[in-house]
């Protein structure tokens, strides 16, 4: 069966046949001291510093609102769980300051000049609004701060109606130019829905035009507001994961959010044989690459594909405005809270974190192959079934 590209959820069985056949390239794993750095240490730790952000943008995960609540972190909370940072040794784990909109707490300097007293290595995730300046963005940069992600969800129709705002596009690209030229590193980032699929490769080649480097592509989780936002069918995320993975052929470093699979669907393309995946695209494959090629001609490199081992809980976790530890910001259920017990700790004790780190899923998961290199995303199998370690229903070999 190797070669073979299972389109179809009878060809599960096909995909376990050809795991378990002898191959000739064998599938990645971690190396023993990578896996013992993700039991011992988080490679990125989100940290939601509030719920309040200016925008209400239609697929929010946040469910973002206008007055901080009361459970919200206070400053010396804030500055215990900083503390709690250094209790890693090194590496430290990179803290990712999200929200709601990270320049809307009244804090945020104070706590940033403290990491960068503590030598944290700090990205942030603002919305892009009148808090989001010249002068914000110099701020950052004197505070240490060397990356920021702002969200570009389609062309500026899409865009400004995702976000609520008119002119929100515009105002974006404006940011984004802004911060590349005061040499901040920018990643955009890209919420992919039925709403937007087909706008992938104009998002692409925009953001490549304006000189970005960094491309994020979150794959939508129904939650918070994006509950009620049109998901993509399995086989659609496979079609946007071999465009994502063509993509990687420009001189754009791409990289996805709750699609681990995007990994499996990258290391078949970059191993298997050519000619055994002719049959394998879909239309909206066909039309997305068709697009990228109208707007940015062929690529003379072949595409790439470096493997990563991180997801929820394994390297990855997230702090809600209030303190509770989740596996991501897609996955909201609590592991503990760090106003009063220790982030280190909970990483390195918590049984769902060490389950999801050994990889105990049940269903396709569970069998599969790809299990560390891909492993599901833990959010949509919790989304769907209320349960962090079913599988990863977005997946063609899952679903
Ligand atoms: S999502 Fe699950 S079934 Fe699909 S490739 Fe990843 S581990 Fe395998």
């Amino acid at each position: 069966m190797l070669g073979v590209w299972p389109r179809k959820v009878d060809d599960h069985m096909a995909l376990r046949l050809e795991l378990s056949e002898p191959r000739t390239t064998a599938l990645p794993r971690p190396s023993k001291r990578l896996k013992q750095r993700l039991e011992t240490t988080p490679v990125l730790v989100f940290w939601e510093t509030t719920k309040v952000c200016p925008l209400t943008c239609l697929h929010c995960r946040a469910e973002s609102i206008s007055l901080a609540p009361p459970e919200e972190l206070t400053t010396e909370q804030a500055k215990s769980l900083l503390t709690q940072f250094a209790s890693f040794g090194t590496p430290k784990p990179t803290l990712i300051l999200t929200g709601g909109d990270p320049l809307s707490r009244p804090d945020i300097w104070e706590l940033l000049e403290m990491a960068q007293d503590l030598d944290l290595k700090v990205a942030v995730s603002p919305a892009v609004s009148p808090r989001l300046n010249e002068k914000s963005i110099v701020r950052l940069l004197e505070l240490g701060v060397q990356s920021a992600s702002v969200s570009l969800d389609g062309v500026q129709s899409t865009h400004d109606e995702i976000r609520g705002i008119s002119g929100h596009f515009e105002e974006t690209l404006r940011v984004i130019d802004t911060m590349l030229e005061y040499g901040l590193r920018v990643q955009v980032n890209t919420t992919v829905m039925s709403k937007n699929k087909t706008e992938l490769a104009d998002v692409f080649a925009l953001i490549r035009s304006h000189g970005v480097r960094i491309w994020e592509v979150f794959f939508l989780i129904q939650i918070g507001r994006g509950s009620n936002i049109e998901e993509l069918s399995p086989e659609e995320n496979e079609d946007v994961a071999r465009f994502l993975f063509d993509t990687s052929a420009y001189d754009v470093l791409v990289r996805t959010v709750e699609a681990p699979f995007y990994r499996r669907v990258s290391h078949q393309l970059a191993t298997l044989p050519q000619d055994s995946m002719l049959g394998s695209t879909g239309p909206l494959y066909v039309r997305l690459k068709k697009r990228l090629v109208k707007l940015i001609g062929e690529s003379d490199v072949k595409p790439n594909f470096k493997p990563v081992y991180t997801r929820d809980g394994k390297g990855i976790v997230f702090i809600s405005h209030s303190g509770n530890l989740y596996p991501s910001g897609f996955t909201p259920i609590s592991l503990g809270n760090v106003k009063s017990e220790n982030l280190r700790v909970l990483y390195q004790e918590n049984e769902v974190l060490n389950r999801i780190r050994n990889g105990e899923f049940s269903g396709a998961c569970g069998i599969c192959g790809y299990v560390d290199l891909c492993g599901g995303s833990r959010a949509r199998a919790f989304a769907h079934f209320g349960d962090p370690l079913a599988q990863d229903p977005g997946c063609l070999y899952a679903s």
